[in-house]
């Protein structure tokens, strides 16, 4: 007779093989079990009863780590959404002109995506990128055949920062060069490398642990770092990387990562030519061009991508956020010979998760069908000439600038008077204003003074105007 499967694997009185002990042999000697675990966590579920928005936020002040950051003096906690609004526990409803950070591309609880994601979930829920599954695929086609030039591999994983961690080590990787080019005021997620590659200390919460990233200055015109003025400044902070490179890299760089408008940044919008010239001097010294689209991909700035604007190819993009509605997803294209420059091993558990990937495929044909890329050129027209007007009326608008519906403002002591201290405080007042009548909006800039005004791509013309009639009543009550 074959032995069983117990006595083959364990060796002869091994703890497996060994008489399990008769609890009463244990006596008065329990773990103290109950005190540790089942009293001191039990736990007070507030779905039991309909709990409050103070409930709700206060319960994941209570248990969340300190440094998760929330919106308000007292932060709002979402209890359903729908297109372009949404509603908190107790029953507020905001016209949602941020998305979950420009995230909500085809709005809240869209049915076409829901449903997609429903009914793979009825299928397959979960494979690895060790199963290929349908979705996946064909997601994997559709994007590459999105983007612009010769960009016909993809990678998938679960967040923007995961994108650019996979694309900056690619670069490396394809190069033989180690360092890296990124732009102060940048954002580019929140794992060690991407931290490093962000270009804000606000965002850094450790000092800079990854060598070889070298900084350049972003293309902000309303801040020149060199106090020119565009275009008889001849586009120097693009020309500085040529100096960059030469004074503090070894010569050879592996690439450079820049997002076509600075999100996080504050809206930052390079002046046209920036991003050419840019990355024509890396590629002079040996560099490839990682084009972050985490922010402006899916249609957000009234074309396609965000380097759409510039006539340009990348060689890697990265993008997250608006790609799948909300479902965690974000993805790395890039050309062939670049992706065939990783030769370990490449697994993401989660990356193309089978729903996250419908939901993807289902946000796409929403973009599409509903011409969604047209709608965010044409309603960013329409909401940039109201927030250009509201910097005509208001000394604290210093500046407005952005694409199609990612508008950033830029708030500061006193325009008119030629004071563009950056005005935080003014920030944070225009935020609770703003959500006092009921639209919720963003903040960014490196110094938190910067709005950001970027609701869903299917928001209608009438939203943009009671959206601009909040933020004109807010501007006003500051100054009242
Ligand atoms: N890149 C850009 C341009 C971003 O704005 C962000 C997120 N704000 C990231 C990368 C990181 O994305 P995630 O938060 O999904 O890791």
């Amino acid at each position: 007779m074959l032995p069983s499967s117990r006595d083959r694997l364990a060796p002869p009185g091994s703890a497996v093989n060994a008489r399990p002990v008769p609890l009463a042999a244990l006596g008065n000697a329990r773990p103290p079990l109950d005190e540790c675990c089942t009293v001191r966590k039990r736990q007070t579920l507030l779905s039991e009863h309909h709990p409050t928005n103070a409930e709700v936020a206060a319960k994941f002040k209570q248990f969340a780590f300190p440094s998760t950051a929330t919106y308000y003096a007292q932060a709002i906690a979402l209890e359903r959404g729908r297109g372009t609004w949404v509603r908190d526990f107790d029953g507020n409803t905001y016209l949602d002109f941020f998305g979950g950070i420009l995230t909500v591309s085809v709005g809240h609880a869209n049915e076409k995506v829901n449903a997609a994601a429903y009914a793979q979930m009825q299928r397959i829920g979960h494979t690895s990128t060790l199963y290929p599954n349908l979705p996946i695929a064909e997601l994997a086609e559709r994007l590459v055949r999105l983007a612009p030039g010769k960009i016909d591999k993809a990678f998938f994983c679960s967040s923007g920062t995961e994108a650019n961690e996979t694309a900056a080590m690619l670069a490396q990787l394809h190069s033989g060069q180690q360092e890296l080019i990124a732009l102060r005021h940048s954002y580019s997620g929140r794992s060690m490398l991407a931290q490093a590659l962000t270009g804000n200390a606000k965002y850094r919460a450790v000092p800079t642990q990854v060598p070889g990233i070298k900084h350049a200055h972003a293309p902000y015109c309303y801040r020149c770092p060199f106090g020119l003025t565009y275009p008889s400044c001849e586009i120097k902070c693009a020309q500085d990387i040529e100096d960059l490179i030469q004074t503090t890299t070894a010569g050879q760089v592996a690439g450079i990562i820049a997002e076509p408008i600075l999100g996080v940044g504050g809206f930052i919008t390079p002046p046209a030519g920036w991003m050419k010239l840019a990355v024509e001097i890396v590629k002079k010294y040996g560099g490839v061009f990682i084009c972050d689209e985490v922010q402006t991909g899916f249609g957000r700035t009234g074309k396609m991508w965000g380097v759409d604007h510039e006539g340009l190819a990348p060689d890697v993009m990265t993008m997250a956020k608006g790609i799948a509605n909300g479902y965690p997803i974000s993805a790395v294209l890039a050309r062939t010979p670049i992706a065939e420059a990783w030769t370990s091993g490449n697994i993401a558990t989660f990356g193309g998760n089978p729903i996250a990937c419908a939901a993807a495929n289902a946000t796409l044909d929403v973009i599409e069908e509903d011409k969604l890329v047209d709608n965010a050129a044409a309603l960013g027209k329409v909401l940039r000439e109201g927030l250009d007007e509201l910097k005509q009326k208001y000394a604290v608008v210093g500046d407005v600038r952005g694409r199609g519906l990612m508008q950033g403002v830029e708030l500061v002591v006193d325009e008119k008077a030629g004071d563009r201290t950056p005005n935080p405080e003014a920030t944070l007042r225009i935020l609770e204003e703003t959500r006092k009548r009921g639209l919720l909006i963003g903040r960014g800039g490196l110094h938190g003074n910067v709005l950001r005004v970027a609701p869903s791509l299917i928001v209608g013309r009438s939203e943009v105007e009671s959206a601009l009639k909040i933020l004109d009543e807010s501007f006003a009550a500051l100054t009242s």
